[in-house]
């Protein structure tokens, strides 16, 4: 876990950006290069930034480990006073099924995104009701706090990803979560190491959910991270989405 204390004031959890991807993610602008992301963390006074791009499947691991290795060897040439991690958004693709299951790689971040219900293969709830994939994501992120796994959840329990797909609102499955259920897997997430993100693009689809997330969490000590989630440059700075934040949260 790189925060290991839990933080609950915004402007200081800004410091970190912990979830940006890098143009290797198909789904960021060309503009991502590893020198316009460190300039623009540099000029928006960042203290560390974590490059976290995609990687849904094992398969995907040679491509990846090569793609971190170059970026690696950028930040140790570089002279920058921001702290760059390269880590990457690892899945948690299905009940004890996740990217590095079995597998040891030397990683920096181990951000693992547990929703992305839309992305092929990914395990779908038993029935197509938001109480199936609650339960769903209760076993799915069991596994990954049982072994260690990771060092923080992506857009936690957010359900955009199933909007499409299901037809239904963005809230629909936060909205099945109780406060006791939220209470429960967030302190089953801290015990095992493993903090939890204020992710950009889930407070503006989901504010309740990531309200409601803050508050229990914050009363149980639990430790959060802030993750713009950025795909293109505009995004890396956090104080674009801090007041939107602390609107929704304070
Ligand atoms: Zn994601
Ligand atoms: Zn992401």
């Amino acid at each position: 876990m790189f925060l290991t204390q839990g933080i609950y004031d915004i402007d200081e959890l800004a410091h970190y950006n912990l979830h940006i991807h890098t143009c290797f993610s198909g789904c960021a602008k060309d503009e991502m290069t590893f020198e316009n992301i460190v300039k623009t963390a540099e000029n928006a006074g960042l203290e560390t930034i974590a490059l976290c791009d995609h990687i849904y499947r094992p398969d995907d691991l040679p491509d990846f480990i090569e793609n971190c290795k170059m970026l690696r060897m950028k930040r140790d040439e570089s002279d920058s006073r921001v702290k760059i991690l390269i880590g990457g958004e690892f899945s948690c693709y299905g009940t004890d099924q996740y990217t590095l299951k079995g597998i040891e790689l030397d990683t920096e971040y181990r951000l693992y995104a547990q929703n992305h219900f839309h992305v092929t293969g990914w395990q779908q709830g038993e029935e197509k009701t938001p109480e199936a994939y609650k339960e769903l994501t209760k076993k799915m992120l069991h596994n990954l706090f049982k072994d260690r796994a990771a060092d923080t959840v992506a857009h936690p329990l957010n359900g955009t990803y199933l909007r499409k797909m299901m037809g239904w609102d963005a809230d629909v499955l936060g909205n099945c979560w109780r406060d006791d259920e939220i209470a429960e897997i967030l302190k089953e997430g801290y015990e095992s190491g493993c903090a939890w993100e204020l992710n950009a693009a889930a407070f503006s689809s989901d504010p309740m959910l990531v309200k409601r997330i803050y508050n229990i969490g914050k009363e149980l000590g639990v430790v959060f991270t802030l993750g713009t989630d950025a795909h293109r440059l505009e995004s890396i700075d956090t104080k674009s989405f801090t007041d939107a934040l602390k609107r929704i949260l304070y």
